[in-house]
């Protein structure tokens, strides 16, 4: 359920319905939005008599939430959350291109990537160092040695990082190196995992699982919300289906799904949607024509040599021929670049 604030509505009648709120066993998230306030009524599910909020002062109505995502709806939060990521507006008018390598494979590597993708327009540098592979032999990532090769990429490119965590134990110290921790798709429905970025006040980058709905999706959105953490980014990256010829199947229509069920960024990963590099430039220019808020790419400057995901990494020159032609793209949707 929501209260929806008069737009008169004093900081004292605010705080008022608040203690209410509280008082009555729930939890209240405010949403302060540019016209008036609107507070989020989170908790169990028992029924709340709406009228009890109706009477007090300073409120305009109460509108029962029939999704069963709360926090994470268009209702709760009207306008687009704008999240800022060391400087980096993510989830505004302008595009933001998360690009990098899959895995964080050495110190050179990792350099070489960062002032690439810079070079060619992305905003924010990604590098996996705790890799979820489906099989134990393969390549699991350098660990704590990557994430300080994270943090000196981004000393040196002014680049924002951001890097997998995998385990609620992990998030402490992935926690003081990343500036957006992803939680990756296999673990979407590792509630563990999300509470414990929701304890965090870090931006989250939320994959679809592969077998998601996305209502599913958008409740391990919430429960990140409901911890609090307020700042999280939702990221389309192929879901399992029949068809075997690409890797997953990208489903564009959840993108302008999303963008009317939520107020959070949403993104597309044609690299794992697509498995292959030479799909993944037409599916991410589909996905910012579908009303995406930005993409994430994985770049490797010797993608042969690639120690995961080699076969669906752009080489730089390729990143920077996309981020021209979304260039292009961008004014005739309205955004920037
Ligand atoms: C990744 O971004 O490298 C990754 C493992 O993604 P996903 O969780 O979507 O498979
Ligand atoms: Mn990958």
């Amino acid at each position: 359920m929501i209260i929806v604030m008069k737009h008169n509505a004093t900081p004292e009648q605010i705080k008022d319905v608040v203690s209410q709120v509280e008082t009555f066993g729930y939890k209240a998230h405010l949403s302060q939005g540019t016209e008036r306030t609107i507070i989020g009524v989170v908790g169990d599910d028992r029924p709340i008599e709406n009228h009890t909020f109706e009477l007090l002062s300073g409120v305009d109505k109460v509108v029962r939430i029939l999704q069963p995502f709360k926090l994470a709806s268009r209702d709760f939060h009207p306008e687009n959350t704008v999240i800022d990521v060391r400087g980096v507006p993510v989830g505004g008018q302008q595009l933001t291109m998360i690009a990098g390598p899959c895995s964080v494979e050495s110190r050179s590597q990792l350099m070489e990537t960062a002032h690439a993708v810079k070079e060619a327009g992305a905003t924010i540098l990604r590098g996996g160092a705790f890799k979820p592979r489906s099989s134990p032999y393969s390549f699991q990532g350098l660990g704590e040695e990557g994430l300080e090769m994270l943090a000196e990429a981004r000393e040196e490119t002014g680049l924002p990082v951001i890097t997998e965590v995998m385990s609620p134990e992990a998030v402490p110290l992935v926690d003081k190196y990343a500036d957006i921790l992803q939680i990756g798709a296999r673990n979407v429905q590792n509630y563990a995992l999300l509470h414990a970025v929701g304890r965090t006040r870090t931006p989250v980058f939320l994959k679809r699982g592969l077998m998601s709905t996305v209502h599913e999706w958008l409740m391990s959105a919430e429960y990140i919300l409901s911890g609090g953490n307020h700042q999280v980014m939702l990221c389309e990256r192929g879901i399992r289906t029949f068809e075997t010829a690409t890797r997953f199947t990208l489903d564009i229509n959840a993108i302008p799904l999303l963008k009317q069920w939520t107020h959070l960024p949403v993104f597309g990963d044609p690299s794992h949607g697509t498995g292959k590099w030479e799909l993944v430039s037409a599916t991410g220019k589909a996905c910012i024509a579908a009303g995406a808020d930005g993409l994430m790419i994985e770049v490797h400057p010797h993608p042969e040599t690639a120690m995961s995901d080699g076969a669906q990494s752009l080489k730089p020159e390729k990143f920077g021929q996309l981020v021209a032609d979304l260039r292009l793209l961008a004014p005739a949707l309205g955004r920037t670049l």
